[in-house]
């Protein structure tokens, strides 16, 4: 009998549009997923991130089951141990694998190249279908170059790809980009679209109660309601694009009290896990252009962020890595507050099992700490434990914002990000957090720090005038923390930014701040920085 191959499939390729398998079901080709147990419990991963990875994989193996291929879809100490055995069991000849797609899994590659080695059996790598540039292509567009920015990249890959292009080789409407229309806050009075939701079938209801008792991780599985099939991911995608994709471009950047969809299209957690291919995406948005159905500047300042931002994030990844992992240009090395973790005060981590007898600590008798009283930092963080994500604005210019502000170490902020969110993959997360969010980098992704007072969250929001905070006020009992904190953050890293293109403006304007009140600033958010629980 010939020996079998092994198709290895890894939890993020749950369709047949990015995984890499025959076409059609053959006798002597084995689909394998696997369920890590090292992986699972490598951090305090969201629960509805555990129930849509584990759901969309059961979906996708029961359906290559029902379309005839053999598959085995099984729990493993790890991605190495679990491909070894059933190497072993089958007999198999060799693994047909993805290029790692992050730095984990490409050092479980490298583990499972030794152990398969031992057992005679070949690892075969294929590049991974999931993006719309390779590796090497990325490598190639940023050799030699001083800067990487991402607009240059993007020019490139719609003339790759020929998205929104003219016939004459012109940008569609004339203009690359048009993301200056794209700065609206929230109409007053208007109503907000209810977030999409697809009914969980038998299959992931029985997923959200097993994973609802696991302890260790974090949020409640009770709202879950993301696409686990390729059916439902097509038809949410089409949603998108009837319901919501006109308006995307103005209102992109609102920020709204409750509210962690408004018109963005979740689609990051879907296509992440593989369920949607990129291209299908853009396709379809350039359609809905192509058919006068939605304005240029929302199709392409949707187009962007697929074709741009999610291709050069994961190019930069691999530019960037391993040293991005522990990247820290501006020397923050303060914990992650508490309230990330539970901004109600609520019993998290250390509490968790706890009796309370210890009264020196500042717990109440049901175990609660300190509640954020910042009404936007709390809401944003609520939005993440209850549905496992939030949109961009909250995660760069409210949660990203105050960590950066604070001096939290990079790292341990990504690994916030990394865990709380459905979408979150370290190839996509790390540059986002500490490239664009932290500039812990100094600068290789973003050409400035995403910092600012709370002046912007009040133009953007609606959770000021609620706040027992005011956003103009940097000093005092009142002042806002962002207002507060953003001074004491120039003043700290005045010498870096007093001749930065970008920053030296803000540097002025902090030099014009008369010295007793600064002494003010910075002392209070000395203050309150110590307060914070950790
Ligand atoms: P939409 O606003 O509808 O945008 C459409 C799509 O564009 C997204 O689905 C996504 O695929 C892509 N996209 C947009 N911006 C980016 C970006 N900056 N990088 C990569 N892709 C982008 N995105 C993730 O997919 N996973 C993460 O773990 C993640 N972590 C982030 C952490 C921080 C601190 C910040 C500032 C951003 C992060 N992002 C991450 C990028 C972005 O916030 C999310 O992709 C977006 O909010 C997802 O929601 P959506 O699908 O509704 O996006
Ligand atoms: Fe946030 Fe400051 Fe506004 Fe309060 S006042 S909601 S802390 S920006």
């Amino acid at each position: 009998m010939t020996r079998p191959t092994l198709a290895f499939v890894a939890p993020w390729e749950c369709s047949r549009s990015v995984a890499n398998i025959p076409s059609a079901p053959r006798d002597d080709v084995i689909v394998v997923l696997l369920e890590s147990v090292a992986k699972g419990t490598s951090l305090p991963w969201h629960r509805q991130k555990l129930v849509l990875i584990l759901s969309a994989m059961r979906h996708f193996a029961d359906a290559l089951t029902r379309a005839g291929y053999t598959v085995r879809l099984e729990n493993a100490p790890s991605y190495a141990e679990g491909l070894a055995r059933i190497a072993q069991e089958t007999g198999a000849r060799r693994i047909v694998a993805t290029e790692a797609r992050e730095w984990d899994m490409q050092e479980e590659l490298t583990r499972a190249h030794a152990l398969l080695h031992a057992q005679d059996v070949e690892l075969v790598l294929r590049p991974d279908r999931g993006f719309l540039a390779t590796r090497e292509e990325f490598a190639t567009w940023a050799s030699g170059r001083k800067e990487f920015r991402m607009e240059w990249f993007y020019r490139d890959m719609r003339r790759k790809w020929n998205v929104l292009m003219e016939p004459d080789g012109k940008p569609a409407g004339g203009e690359w980009n048009y993301d200056a229309e794209n700065r609206k806050p929230w109409p007053k009075g208007r109503a907000v679209p209810v977030p999409f939701h697809v009914e969980p079938d038998e299959i992931t209801r029985a997923l959200m109660a097993r994973v609802a008792g696991w302890k260790g991780r974090w949020g409640s599985v009770d709202s879950f309601g993301l696409p686990v099939t390729r059916r439902d991911a097509k038809a949410w995608l089409e949603r998108f694009v009837v319901e919501r994709l006109g308006e995307f471009g103005p209102y992109e950047d609102a920020i709204l009290s409750g509210e962690h969809e408004l018109l963005h299209s979740s689609l990051s957690s879907i296509i992440n896990v593989g369920l949607l291919h990129p291209l299908e995406v853009v396709q379809r948005a350039e359609r809905a252009y192509r058919e006068g159905v939605v304005p240029i500047a929302s199709a392409e300042g949707f187009i962007r962020q697929i074709l741009g931002w999610r291709e050069f994030m994961r190019g930069m990844y691999w530019q960037l890595m391993p040293g991005l992992r522990t990247a820290n240009s501006l020397g923050a090395t303060l914990p992650l507050p508490r309230w990330f973790w539970a901004p109600d005060g609520e019993p998290w981590g250390d509490t968790d099992d706890t009796d309370d007898t210890d009264d020196t600590d500042d717990t109440d008798d049901t175990g609660a700490v300190g509640r954020c009283e910042m009404r936007c930092l709390a809401d944003s963080i609520r939005q993440v434990r209850d549905h496992g994500r939030t949109h961009h604005i909250n995660r760069l210019m409210v949660q990203g914002n105050f960590a950066t502000l604070l001096g939290v170490d990079p790292a341990e902020l990504s690994r916030w990000f990394w865990a709380g969110f459905t979408d979150a993959y370290e190839w996509v997360e790390l540059p986002n957090v500490v490239g664009m969010a932290t500039w812990g980098d100094g600068g290789a992704i973003g050409s400035k720090p995403y910092v600012s007072t709370g002046a912007y969250i009040q133009r953007m929001g609606n959770h000021c005038a609620s706040c027992r905070f005011d956003p103009k006020r940097r000093s005092g009992e009142t002042a806002c923390p962002f207002t507060m904190l953003y001074w004491d953050f120039l003043a700290r890293h005045r010498e870096r930014f007093v001749n930065h293109p970008r920053m030296a403006m803000m540097v002025r304007n902090l030099d014009r701040i008369p010295e007793p009140e600064l002494v003010q600033i910075r002392r209070e958010a000395t203050a309150f920085r110590e307060g914070l629980a950790r």
